[in-house]
């Protein structure tokens, strides 16, 4: 974790005036262009189609790590600033097959995330999503895709890379695939505090993270620890077909995906188990009650992969007019 003053950071993100003028944060943002049209030709070169992400709606992905929500009232109903797509992803897969967009996320996160180095309160991310597919076949998605970029990036932004000092590695594929539970015990070897059945802390993913030369998958998280709408591994209760990226280097998550639950009576059961209204997630009910397309999946932040790409120390670094949590600026 690093130890962050909010106070000097709310006086220096107050004048990003002035460092919008500062070559390095210029070598960022032509990166990131860089990055965004490396994603978009990547996922169209094999087949996808971009699509609009929303921004509001009456319910939001609830599965945000003790993130909160932001509510407001819409014509006299409460509505949702969407802390992710996910939702609606799985309705755009009704009629393509395979669909992503760059969706804008609000998350009003715990103010101790300001020292986790990778949060912010509002962030973009890529989501995709794959009709009929496993979730190993959408992991396959992913580290072709990061490795494409990586590549991309490598040759066409070299003397931006120059400026940030930054010694970008090319990933080596395929990635290696660690189970939960055998994070948990290398963890808890370790001394960490991380629990079977639970996420893992931000601290102990770091480290795990810290300890790999290149990047890695963790996959079958138990039920939980995740959203409703992450499929249950039927040849093994109580986990499930999910996974995250994880960079090399201590930058920590990448990416979130899973396989999709799509069965409504299973979906209803699992919002009932966490406490959550069916009434809240109507319309999501009642799409998987008509049947819907089995899918698969992934979220991928573009700060956090803009981050790690230049090497930067702080998440609000990769981004032109950050919002960090606990900090009111611009
Ligand atoms: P999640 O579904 O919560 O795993 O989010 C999907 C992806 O979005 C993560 O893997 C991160 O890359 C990114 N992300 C999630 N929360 C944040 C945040 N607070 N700030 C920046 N990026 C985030
Ligand atoms: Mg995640």
């Amino acid at each position: 974790m690093i130890k962050v003053d909010k106070t000097q950071l709310q006086i220096h993100l107050s004048e990003r005036y002035r460092d919008i003028k500062k070559p390095e944060l210029k070598a960022v943002m032509m990166i990131q262009d860089e990055l965004l049209s490396s994603l978009r030709d990547y996922l169209r070169g094999i087949g996808f189609i971009e699509i609009l992400a929303p921004i509001i709606g009456p319910a939001t992905d609830p599965g945000i790590r003790g993130a909160k929500q932001v509510s407001f009232d819409y014509y006299g109903t409460q509505f949702k600033i969407m802390s992710s797509m996910i939702l609606y992803k799985q309705m755009a897969i009704n009629s393509m097959e395979k669909v992503f967009a760059l969706s804008p996320n609000i998350r009003l996160e715990p103010d101790e995330t300001i020292n986790t180095g990778r949060h912010l309160s509002e962030f973009r991310q890529l989501d995709l999503e794959v009709a009929e597919a496993t979730y190993n076949d959408v992991m396959k998605i992913g580290e072709d895709m990061v490795t494409f970029c990586i590549k991309r990036i490598k040759t066409n932004c070299s003397e931006d890379l120059e400026i940030l000092g930054r010694k970008l590695k090319t990933p080596k594929t395929p990635f290696k695939k660690i189970k939960h539970i055998d994070a948990v015990k290398y963890l808890q070897d370790k001394g960490y505090n991380v629990k079977q059945g639970e996420e893992i802390p931000w601290d102990a993913e770091g480290y795990l993270s810290k300890s790999h030369e290149d990047f890695f998958w963790m996959i079958d998280y138990p039920k939980t620890a995740r959203g409703f709408y992450d499929k249950e591994d039927e040849d093994n209760p109580g986990i499930l077909k999910d996974f995250d990226l994880c960079y090399p280097e201590g930058f920590g998550e990448a990416i979130s995906g899973a396989e999709r639950e799509f069965k409504y009576e299973k979906v209803r059961q699992r919002i009932l188990n966490g406490g959550e209204s069916e009434e809240h997630y109507k319309w999501y009910l009642d799409m998987l009650k008509e049947g819907t397309t089995p899918s698969a999946g992934f979220g991928i932040g573009v700060e956090r992969f803009t981050r790690y790409i230049c090497g930067l120390e702080h998440i609000w670094e990769a981004v032109p007019f950050p919002k960090v949590p606990g900090v009111v600026s611009p």
